[in-house]
């Protein structure tokens, strides 16, 4: 059976350059990074040239660059690192500290910031508007003296919604405290340009996942900028400047690198701007074909492979297992967790009934996808769509004549 899929926002398949790449690294040049003979000096070049490849790819310094397991890992290096030192724990006297992220957070993010408050650090969650955008206003107003960190996502991975994230970090740092993005979503999908003069001069912090720009998953990234002091999260050797200790997960970083580059050229290119017509295409296809439905956050600037719709009167949970049976890969707008199933936090912050968030898909391109495959899910949904509507009671009660 054809399978395409379209959910490249939970990971993206590992691009075969990538694989050539880090190929070597697993068997011939096994090398250990830290080690003075030639396998390791071999395995320490490629670890330093790919820090190049990713600091090339966000206009930073190779220094500022520390590698990681992954998005969580780099979300939570970057909210421990910086408030570790308030923590109560670390003795009573320490000054108190504030901390601001979003209710729309990726949980690596939410999660972290409950555990930091339940460590004694104050927490402030902004709630996003009903579009689902974190108004720089409502950051001014929830800054306090005491605010060492803020954390607002780049793009949401739900939504794809973009946060005014120059605007926002330039708020932080005019009160003095740090500002941390969540860029898993935004990496290798549009620049992102960290230089002195780019937009994202005010952000001090920027954490990257592998396995949303084509590497493999367990491979992570975290820009901190020169003048952070990051306390790391694990104890051990002195590898990453300090930062993260452990031997490199070398074949994982030189694909990383590779994927930096691949990301660089792709992003020169007519292609986000192609992938962009695709997803508006798959949408309107969708909006034309199917009534009562809509996409979410659609009034606000979104990352281009991303669209949340809504199938009211039809679980997203049936038509994702449809869409599985027919051959398309996509998921839901809520996640599972411990056996039951909630509507999206992000979806509900923004103000959604239960029963819409519970109607809600995402479709997620990729650089891979093809007009071919949008034309297979603008066949595939609408006829999903109907069979399982025809199944849903308060449908043939909205519409008798279908019952
Ligand atoms: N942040 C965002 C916005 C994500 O979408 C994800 C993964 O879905 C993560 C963080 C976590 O990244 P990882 O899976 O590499 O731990």
């Amino acid at each position: 059976m054809r399978r395409i899929y379209m959910d490249a926002n939970a990971t993206t398949p590992l691009l075969p350059e990538v694989f050539d790449a880090m190929r070597p690294f697993w068997i011939e040049q096994f090398g250990n990074a830290s080690s003075i003979h030639q396998q390791g000096q071999h395995a320490r070049a490629a670890v330093e040239n790919a820090r190049e490849q990713v600091a090339a790819l966000l206009r930073c310094r190779a220094t500022e660059i520390v590698f990681t397991s992954g998005g969580t890992e780099s979300d939570n290096l970057a909210l421990f690192g910086v408030l570790q030192p308030y923590l109560a724990s670390q003795g009573a006297s320490k000054e108190p500290a504030h901390l601001i992220t979003s209710a729309i957070e990726h949980h690596a993010v939410l999660h972290a910031a409950e555990a930091l408050r339940d460590r004694g650090i104050e927490v402030t969650f902004l709630p996003c508007t009903p579009s689902g955008l974190i108004e720089p206003a409502a950051l001014e107003a929830a800054m306090r003296p005491h605010t060492k960190l803020v954390s607002i996502m780049l793009a949401n991975n739900e939504t794809g919604v973009l946060q005014p994230i120059s605007e926002l970090a330039a708020i932080a740092r005019a009160h003095g405290a740090l500002f941390h993005t969540d860029a898993v979503q935004a990496a290798g999908k549009l620049p992102l340009d960290l230089s002195k003069t780019g937009p994202l001069a005010p952000v001090d912090l920027l954490s990257i996942s592998g396995h949303k720009m084509y590497a493999p998953q367990g491979t992570g990234i975290l820009f901190s900028r020169r003048n952070v002091r990051l306390s790391p999260l694990f104890f051990g050797g002195s590898h990453e400047r300090q930062r993260r200790p452990g031997t490199e997960n070398v074949a994982g970083i030189v694909a990383l690198g590779k994927a930096a580059e691949l990301a660089q050229q792709w992003l020169a290119g007519s292609s986000p701007a192609d992938l962009a017509a695709l997803r508006d295409r798959l949408e309107q296809g969708l909006l034309a074909a199917i009534e009562e439905a809509g996409v979410n956050s659609i009034e606000l600037p979104r990352v281009a492979n991303t669209t949340n719709l809504y199938f009211d009167h039809v679980e997203a949970e049936a038509l994702v297992i449809a869409l599985d049976l027919k051959g398309l890969s996509v998921s839901g707008g809520s996640a599972c967790q411990s056996g039951a199933t909630e509507p999206s936090h992000v979806l509900t912050a923004m103000g959604l009934s239960p029963a819409r968030a519970r109607a809600s898909i995402r479709l997620s391109l990729s650089r891979l996808t093809t007009a071919e495959d949008v034309d297979f899910a603008l066949a595939t949904i609408p006829a999903a769509v109907g069979r399982l509507r025809t199944l849903s009671p308060p449908w043939q009660k909205a519409v008798p004549a279908l019952a």
